[in-house]
């Protein structure tokens, strides 16, 4: 299926790894020019230079920097001649216990998952309406649907922006003119912010690591973890002009885990 994205402009926040990688590898498989973000420059320019290889044909340029700072967002932003494709991604907080968070725990968390992804929509959305195109996709979590009681920081910061979506996405100025905002909800995915769970878990109960993939994975109906390249071919869809009609949605992509009805 020819999903009706060549030539346009994607900037994919937070790309150098896992999901957010797996956005730009799907978007530059289609033939967007991608703008790829990442604090370390290293894997960030490795990253880079393997979607250079895949897709000859894209422009695709990488901006060191954070995200979550201002300073990150407008040089991702200056980067990127035209925004027709937004996907909001960051690290996710810390897991923990709501008791030993602070003031700035919270600020912190807000800040990276909801305040950043609300700002780059503020900055980009309009001129997308104003050309009659525009898609914004922003890497939630399961967790806002299922919360996860040590995942607080999370399941709080990332509500927030699902409620804010859920207006937004539906004002007529927005909607109306070719611009969708939906959320796409990651379960179990195999990056290295997995992995790193699962060794952190290993490491305080004892046991190994490879017993403690093997737990989590019988936890989900599909008996694996989701790949970057699922997730990515997701968000590619939700960026074609087939998938105009999806708005302000909350797509669950989870292998079967989350055990509702809807
Ligand atoms: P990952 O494999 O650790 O990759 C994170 C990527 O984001 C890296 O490229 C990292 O590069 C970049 N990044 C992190 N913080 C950044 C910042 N402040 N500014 C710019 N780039 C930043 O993580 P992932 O598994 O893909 O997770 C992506 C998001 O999905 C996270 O918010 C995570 O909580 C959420 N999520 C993941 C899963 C899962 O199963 N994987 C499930 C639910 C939710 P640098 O470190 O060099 O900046």
């Amino acid at each position: 299926m020819d999903l009706g994205l060549r030539g346009k402009w994607a900037l994919v926040c937070a790309a150098s790894k896992g999901l957010g990688k797996g956005c730009a590898q799907a978007l530059a498989g289609e033939g967007v020019n991608v703008v790829i973000t990442a604090r370390g420059d290293a894997a960030l320019q490795a990253t880079a230079a393997e979607l250079r290889a895949l897709a000859p044909a894209v422009q695709v340029v990488a901006v060191a920097g954070d995200i979550t700072t201002p300073e990150g967002r407008t040089a991702a932003l200056t980067a990127c001649p035209q925004v027709d494709i937004l996907v909001n991604n960051a690290g996710g907080p810390p897991p923990g216990d709501f008791r030993d968070w602070d003031r700035e725990a919270w600020l912190k968390a807000v800040e990276a998952n909801m305040l950043t992804p609300i700002e780059l929509i503020r900055a980009t959305v309009d001129g997308m309406a104003g050309r009659g195109y525009g898609r914004v996709v922003n890497i939630t979590s399961s967790s806002v649907k299922a919360p996860i009681d040590f995942l607080g920081l999370s399941n709080g910061a990332r509500s927030g922006l699902t409620g804010f979506v859920a207006g937004t996405a539906r004002q007529a100025r927005l909607a109306a003119h070719g611009v969708t905002i939906n959320n796409i909800l990651p379960g179990s995915f195999d990056t290295d912010r997995l992995r790193g769970g699962f060794a952190s878990v290993a490491q305080k109960s004892g046991q190994a690591l490879d017993a403690v993939m093997a737990a989590r994975r019988k936890t989900v109906p599909a008996g694996r973890f989701g790949t970057p390249a699922e997730f990515g071919a997701l968000c590619a869809y939700l960026c074609s002009l087939q998938a105009g009609y999806i708005v302000g949605q909350n797509l669950l992509i989870d292998g079967g885990a989350y055990p509702g009805t809807f």
